[in-house]
């Protein structure tokens, strides 16, 4: 079952989340095998959307939204975009497109960065917008401050909370083809003078500037999880043989009907006012051109048909239909 744990360390200024993706990512990996147009994600972009699903769940985990979490990578390398959603209730989806070879062993900056114009953006889109309301977004290169190609996504996510949202960030991140799992450690926010003034009024017997070893202390106990740990582990027996020295306060795990799950929003509905926005000339073009329409959803495959006489109902005022019973997935 896929879960989320979170966790604090007992009067430190440093909390943490660990996330395991089992049947959540098997559904969003069986979902792309069954679509015929594209097959199965070459390994290497599923370790990477793998990745993205645990990071982005780490990152709806540690706010509060009401909306979607959008991590998205913009590639100029054979993949062109990967994106994984989060909503606050841990509903989630993924998807990656891909536009040229990619072999076994192939590397993030080969897939996404290879002539250094790779981005990475995280949107927070609202639930309910507000009339001409943006979604926030943050987008940052997939180099670091010197230029360098960040060598993974955990760089890349610990780079980007540096710079958009000044958080010191830990991660460690994994996935193959049956577990996505990821481990977060972070300095709680508001970390600057009047966190050390906070914590120094925690801790009266030791100096403030001492906050920050902690926080170091505990990154490089996440650092030393191996891979084939975070992968193979279970959550206690991870967190015990990383933290069995700290004092761990843990919340119940969220997981089930509260827990990360696949979920998408896709609905035939809108796909409808999709074709309505592309305007009645061009839907009967296509309509003329292949018979009906067919619009697919690149994150669960469903496919979406519309021949002549729904297309002919889409652009009929509603008052002038008769009642059709809505279909809405
Ligand atoms: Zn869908």
């Amino acid at each position: 079952m896929s879960e989320l744990h979170k966790f604090i360390f007992d009067g430190l200024p440093v909390r943490g989340q660990l996330v395991r993706l089992t049947d959540a990512w098997q559904e969003v990996l069986r979902r792309r095998a069954a679509n015929t147009q594209t097959g199965a994600y070459p390994p290497p972009v599923a370790e990477l959307l793998g990745e993205m699903t645990a990071a982005a769940v780490l990152m709806q985990g540690n706010i509060k939204f009401d909306g979607a979490l959008v991590l998205q990578i913009m590639g100029d390398g054979p993949v062109k975009v990967a994106v994984a959603e989060v909503q606050n209730d841990l509903r989630l989806r993924a998807t990656a497109s891909i536009v040229g070879a990619v072999p076994p062993g192939m590397t993030l900056t080969q897939m996404v960065n290879a002539k250094g114009l790779g981005r990475c953006a995280i949107t927070l889109d609202p639930r309910s917008r507000r009339e001409g309301q943006q979604p926030y977004q943050g987008v940052v290169p997939l180099n670091d401050e010197r230029g360098a190609p960040l060598l993974d996504l955990a760089g890349v996510v610990e780079h980007y909370m540096r710079q958009s949202e000044q958080l010191d960030t830990t991660l460690v991140l994994a996935a193959d083809e049956q577990v996505a799992a990821g481990l977060l450690i972070q300095r709680l926010p508001g970390q600057g003078q009047d966190n050390l003034a906070r914590s120094n009024v925690l801790r009266e017997d030791e100096p403030a500037a001492l906050a920050d070893d902690d926080y170091q202390r505990i990154a490089i106990l996440a650092k030393s999880l191996k891979r084939e740990e975070l992968l193979g582990l279970d959550a206690d027996t991870i967190l015990r043989r990383l933290f069995w020295e700290e004092q761990l306060l843990r919340f119940p795990p969220l997981q089930g009907a509260q827990g990360p799950r696949f979920a998408c929003s896709c609905s035939r509905e809108r796909v409808a006012s999709m074709l309505r926005g592309l305007g009645k000339e061009e839907a009967d073009s296509i309509l003329a051109e292949q018979g009906r329409i067919e619009v697919g959803c690149d994150f669960c495959g469903n496919q979406e048909h519309f021949d002549a006489v729904d297309v002919g109902r889409l652009f009929t005022p509603a008052a002038q239909q008769s009642p059709q019973p809505k279909s809405v997935q």
